[in-house]
């Protein structure tokens, strides 16, 4: 029955039923630990043959509830959620790519994981090789090697605010037989649904959308369940886990293997765990979700068109702008909105763009985006000031460039704003 609810009910219902008596709202579980009768049920959780709560590191019934809804919501297998986004893109990762191992990804990324794909996974041993998100896919299959282990994309880039061709990227995931990891953070399920167009394994920050309210760090690994794991490349999907009496992830749990390994494994030995309390934050912001990316995209359209009319913007770059090189991407891939987050390029760059983030009233200077405030930032000088010009340049980055993230305000107010930060910025 649930798999025939719609977004908008999975969203409030999904997750968490209670029985008589019990809370109408989902509890928080703030407990490390949970209470057994027998050492038989213990050793069947230790030995993976029951998934009852053992332990708050591996699970617990509050972040459980909030898993379910989020994966029925996207339409995956199983989810695990994390302590923040940056966990969920290491642990998508390092759960099936190990040392002398080898990722693609688009070079359009999210600062921070631009930087764990530049700097830290090639510590740990694994390499990344970066393409042109607009490369055709003969490119971007010259990227692979032998040991290429997953292709790796922004379903919309972050600053960039590029578009993913999905078709094109999912055939060639396909073809060279690897998972494709989307991180879907930006149009949240609401707005795009990944696992629908080709991708195998989905991600999120849930500190952005999904919370909505700016109030919790944590991230989400969502498990298509479509990837055939038993391809030569996975072994550690595929042989036994000695730390597990030499069990095998897809003869014992299938469709679900990947996510319960990363779990079992990485989970049990890492420890990027949330807590029960902002599982139930992330549950609360999920409940309205569909609303908010609503009138997300209403505002920052609204705003977008509004900007491209200004005579102190240069440019504007907002993937629901028939102007935008995505714009038949977006009607394809985001038919119900292209989400809050716009950028666009002021008259007397980088000054006059501090100038109009200082100006801002209405609108707060904070480095963040997906509240339900609006907000600015100048990313040049702030998340993408570690990497080089050049470096910056391939993420989309110019001196000019300011990144609003539009809340769910009313119009009017947020118009206001824009127009006396403008105004005194050409002054
Ligand atoms: C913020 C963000 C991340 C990292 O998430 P944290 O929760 O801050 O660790 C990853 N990807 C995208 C697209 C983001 O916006």
């Amino acid at each position: 029955m649930k798999k025939n609810w719609k977004i908008e009910t999975q969203a409030i219902q999904s997750g968490y039923s209670p029985k008589a008596t019990e809370p109408r709202v989902l509890p928080i579980m703030q407990s490390t630990t949970f209470k057994y009768e027998s050492a038989d049920h213990v050793a069947q959780l230790f030995d993976l043959d029951c998934a009852d709560p053992m332990y708050t590191r591996i699970g617990n019934p509050t972040t459980s509830a909030f898993e379910a809804k989020i994966a029925e919501m996207e339409g995956g297998v199983g989810a695990l959620a994390t302590s923040s986004g940056q966990a969920a893109t290491t642990l998508s990762i390092l759960n099936i790519c190990h040392a002398g191992e080898h990722v693609v990804t688009t070079t359009t990324l999210y600062g921070g994981t631009y930087s764990l794909f530049a700097n830290t996974l090639p510590k740990l041993g694994i390499e990344v090789s970066f393409v042109d998100p607009n490369a055709s896919a003969d490119e971007i299959k010259k990227a692979f090697r032998p040991e290429t282990r997953c292709l790796f994309g922004e379903t919309i880039g972050n600053p960039g605010l590029n578009v993913l061709d999905f078709e094109k990227f999912a055939a060639v995931a396909k073809e060279m037989d690897v998972p494709l990891i989307i991180d879907n953070t930006f149009p949240t399920p609401f707005l795009c649904r990944p696992l629908e167009h080709g991708a195998n394994i989905v991600m999120h920050s849930t500190t952005k959308y999904i919370d909505g309210h700016a109030t919790s760090v944590g991230g989400v690994i969502i498990d298509g369940g479509t990837f055939n794991w038993d391809n030569g490349k996975f072994a550690t999907m595929t042989e036994p886990d000695s730390s597990y009496h030499g069990l095998k992830y897809i003869e014992k749990f299938g469709e679900m293997a990947y996510i319960v390994k990363a779990r079992v494994q990485l989970m049990r030995d890492l420890g990027a765990t949330p807590s029960p309390f902002n599982s139930f934050m992330f549950n609360l912001g999920a409940e309205t979700l569909p609303l908010r990316m609503e009138r997300h995209s209403q505002n920052a359209l609204a705003v977008a068109k509004h900007l491209e009319a200004h005579p102190s913007v240069s440019w504007v770059n907002y993937p629901g702008l028939e102007s935008h090189p995505s714009y038949a991407l977006t009607q394809k891939y985001l038919p119900k909105g292209a989400s809050g987050v716009l950028t666009f390029g002021i008259k007397g760059g980088r000054d006059a763009g501090i100038t109009f983030m200082e100006s801002c009233q209405l609108i707060a200077l904070v480095v963040h985006v997906g509240d339900a405030r609006s907000c600015v930032l100048h990313p040049g000088s702030t998340t993408h000031r570690q990497l080089s010009e050049a470096q910056q340049v391939a993420c989309g980055v110019s001196p000019d460039l300011i990144r609003l993230s539009i809340g769910i305000e009313n119009i009017d107010d947020i118009l206001a704003d824009i127009d006396q930060a403008l105004a005194a910025s050409q002054e």
